[in-house]
């Protein structure tokens, strides 16, 4: 039997972000075909560990803050000296901060940009080069729904953040195509990690899962798994690039479907 997968095996996979939530999940189906997984963090030191731990040979761990640009400088570098270059690059990492659109924060705002936008990009520039050389390369962004118009109060400048992960995916297909890199993004929906329910109650979780249930065609509410599954199937996905993939049980609630 063919395993599609088997081209992941040995590659080098950097996940930002990837000790927590969605990314915690990519690493781990990145590592379970065979990847030499590079996880990134940046506070979440102890789940760093832990999942480094957990998966035991060919997973290392990596911090810097993404963005900052010296620092994502330095890690590539030492990644590249450990591991090895890196062949896909999951930009995974981001935050979300919900206020209503009239009391703009605009410290909030800046770090929803610098984080989830500017740590895309600048992650992206460092492993170029490698990518470039070696005539091949999968660049999977991490964007959102909220980047193509889910209608949720309080997070319009968290999807201003992720619109422009979008288009920063498809001029970067458009640019990288002829040097044999893809470049796709995943538009999840909601999703139950730290981001959506960290520090809820057990009580105010059924009620959000109740509510997010009722906002999908589906019927169901977002896991980590699902994002992972994905992330590795546009790792093999040969002929693929420039697109995002909305990944999200069938949102009943958008402002627009165009992507
Ligand atoms: P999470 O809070 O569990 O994980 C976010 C990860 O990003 C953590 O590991 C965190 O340490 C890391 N991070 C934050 N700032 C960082 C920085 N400056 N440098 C390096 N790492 C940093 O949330 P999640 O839900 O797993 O989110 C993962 C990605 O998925 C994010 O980009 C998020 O915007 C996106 N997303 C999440 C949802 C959802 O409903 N959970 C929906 C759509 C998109």
């Amino acid at each position: 039997m063919v395993d599609i997968f088997d081209s992941i095996r040995g590659k080098v996979v950097l996940v930002t972000g990837g000790s927590r939530g969605i990314g915690k999940e990519i690493s781990r189906h990145f590592h379970m075909y065979g990847a030499k997984v590079a996880i990134n963090y940046n506070s979440s030191k102890e789940e760093a560990l832990k999942l480094k731990q957990e998966l035991g040979n060919n997973a290392e761990i990596y911090k810097a803050d993404v963005s900052k640009r010296e620092e994502v400088r330095r890690m590539v570098k030492e990644i590249e000296e450990t591991l090895g270059k890196v062949n896909i690059l999951v930009n995974n990492a981001g935050v979300m901060y919900a206020f209503p659109f009239e009391q703009y924060d605009e410290e909030k705002f800046n770090k929803m940009w610098d984080i989830n936008f500017k740590g895309t990009l600048y992650t992206t520039l460092e492993v170029l080069p490698h990518m470039k050389e070696n005539k091949g390369g999968v660049i999977i962004n991490i964007a959102s729904n909220a980047g193509i118009g889910t209608a949720f109060e309080g997070t319009t400048f968290y999807a201003i953040s992720k619109a422009a992960v979008i288009m920063l995916t498809k001029r970067l297909a458009f640019e990288l195509g002829k040097y044999g890199i893809r470049v796709n993004a995943i538009a999840p929906g909601w999703v139950e990690t730290d981001m959506t329910i960290g520090g809820k109650s057990p009580e105010e979780i059924v009620k959000i899962e109740e509510f997010m249930k009722a906002r999908t065609s589906l019927r169901m509410v977002g896991k980590p798994e699902y994002i992972a599954k994905f992330a590795l199937f546009l790792a093999v996905a040969d002929y693929l690039t420039g697109q995002v993939i909305v990944i999200d049980g069938g949102r009943l609630d958008n402002l627009t479907h165009s992507v």
